[in-house]
């Protein structure tokens, strides 16, 4: 990968001691799970200090450390850097160079994952590539996917996630993409990002920070589409918006599948793909314009639209006993992804109840009651039984304006659990949904086992 000089001179770091170069087979931040001859990166966490286990790395193979700290005594090689996380990057950044196809960096406030999964399907027509595993999107999460390119990659999909202005740019100048593309900007990490226009700010350091390449703009979300471009990129819209370069028309929506004719240069092709809910037509553009501005076939586009396979506790839906529906979206919440959902769960047909189960939305800040509250109203319009779970419960029953026997408030998962084991009737359509924290990831297997 790299020898231990190369690594001091990118990172402007100093041997420790005596000079003593060496190569190394790859980087790992992790002490317990060192890859023999890797260089040793300490992170400092929330909880953990990695300086506190440098011997336990060396014991397990690692061939040279980096360190902010002066160290003595340990039997290999340390180069001290003033920062290790900013290492990482820097280091990460020099390895991305390894790459000579195309590099897609992903962002926005909902849908990220689905769209990367979706374009790696796609580009996975053309050849071998390299996608973000589960959601590595965020300034440690990202250096690693980085390391893990191979000289037989020709693509790579990078996801980047953000909570603090800043952190975009700085996975931007890292990662380097070629392509930037950004989902849509929304309610979420509110808390710390101060408001929607922060939000977007922070989206934005994506198309303000590229160098060259081109930009995918969602041109049916107003946020997006304002965004400042850096100068030379070229920019691509997409959109159910009659403007927009790539566009989809006669869209049907069902419960397990997506249909819609995709326009582009003049050409029109059909797509199916098989997944629920209207916002995925809005990833499944996003993918297919990033795919055709890399010259990707529009014949391609639609086979690996086809072949993709929904991501685990995203808009998952199982058919139960007596016509009833499980939509397991439990993986994360945020507003403008519960609104999507629910309009799932609003639009499926049966005879049982539309039940939601929906628990609190975190990362919100000041104006979060009033947010679940919201999204508690847009449940009442349609839903039979609402099981509000956790602090905010209270809000969203008070949103929804249900009849008292129609909406339940909940602590945790586990009264959740107990409650439909009590309450579900075959054939109910139920939906649930919440944030990571809420763990009702859990009430959907239950669910699932009890089918
Ligand atoms: P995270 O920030 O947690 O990594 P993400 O941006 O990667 O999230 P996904 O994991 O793809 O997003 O989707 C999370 C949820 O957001 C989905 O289950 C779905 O309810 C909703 N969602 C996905 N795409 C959209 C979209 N385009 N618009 C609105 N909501 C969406
Ligand atoms: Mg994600």
């Amino acid at each position: 990968m790299f020898d231990l000089e190369r690594v001091a001179r990118i990172t402007g770091g100093v041997f420790s001691g005596k000079k003593v170069n060496c190569g190394l087979s790859g980087i790992s931040t992790d002490s317990r799970n060192m890859e023999p001859g890797a260089l040793f990166v300490p992170l400092r966490g929330e909880h953990f200090d990695g300086h506190d286990y440098l011997s336990q790395a060396v014991k397990n193979g690692a061939a040279a450390c980096l360190s902010e700290e002066i160290i003595e005594g340990l039997s290999v090689p340390v180069v001290r850097v003033e920062n290790t996380l900013q290492a990482l990057g820097d280091l990460a950044a020099a390895y991305r160079l390894q790459l000579n196809g195309p590099l897609v960096a992903i962002t926005g406030s909902a849908g990220k994952t689905t769209t990367k999964e979706m374009l790696a399907s796609i580009l996975e027509q053309v050849g071998p590539g390299l996608k973000t595993a589960g959601n590595f999107n965020n300034l440690i999460g990202l250096p690693l996917t980085v390391f893990r390119m191979q000289p037989e990659h020709q693509w790579a999909v990078l996801e980047m996630g953000t909570s603090s202005l800043g952190e975009i740019e700085r996975l931007t100048e890292i990662a380097q993409p070629t392509v930037g593309l950004i989902t849509n900007i929304g309610q979420a990490h509110l808390e710390s990002l101060h408001g929607l226009d922060g939000v977007a700010r922070a989206k934005g350091e994506l198309f303000a920070g590229m160098q060259g390449g081109s930009a995918i703009i969602n041109l049916d979300d107003e946020r997006v589409a304002r965004l400042p471009v850096a100068n030379g990129v070229f920019k691509l819209t997409y959109g159910l918006a009659e403007n927009a370069q790539v566009r989809a028309e006669n869209v049907r929506v069902n419960c397990q599948k997506l249909e819609f004719d995709l326009h582009y240069q003049g050409e029109v092709q059909h797509i199916e793909l098989g997944v629920a809910g209207q916002h995925n037509v809005s990833n499944a553009l996003a993918a297919a314009a990033a795919a055709l501005v890399l010259k990707v076939s529009l014949k391609k586009v639609a086979i690996g639209l086809k072949n993709f396979i929904p991501v685990q506790g995203r808009m998952n839906l199982m058919p139960m006993p007596c016509g009833g529906l499980l939509i397991d979206d439990s993986y994360n919440a945020n507003p403008l992804s519960v609104a999507a959902a629910l309009k799932v769960l609003a639009n499926t047909k049966g005879q049982g109840r539309r039940v939601a189960v929906l628990g609190d939305m975190l990362e919100l800040g000041d104006g979060a009651a009033e947010m679940h509250r919201e999204i508690g109203r847009q449940a009442g319009e349609f839903v039979d039984l609402l099981v509000a779970v956790g602090n905010f419960s209270a809000d969203i029953c008070a949103g929804a304006g249900l009849k008292a026997e129609q909406m339940i408030e909940l602590s945790d998962v586990d009264a959740a659990i107990a409650l439909m084991q009590e309450k579900q009737r075959p054939g109910d359509r139920v939906l649930v949904k919440g944030s990571r924290g809420i763990k009702l990831d859990r009430l959907a297997d239950a669910l699932r086992a009890a089918a």
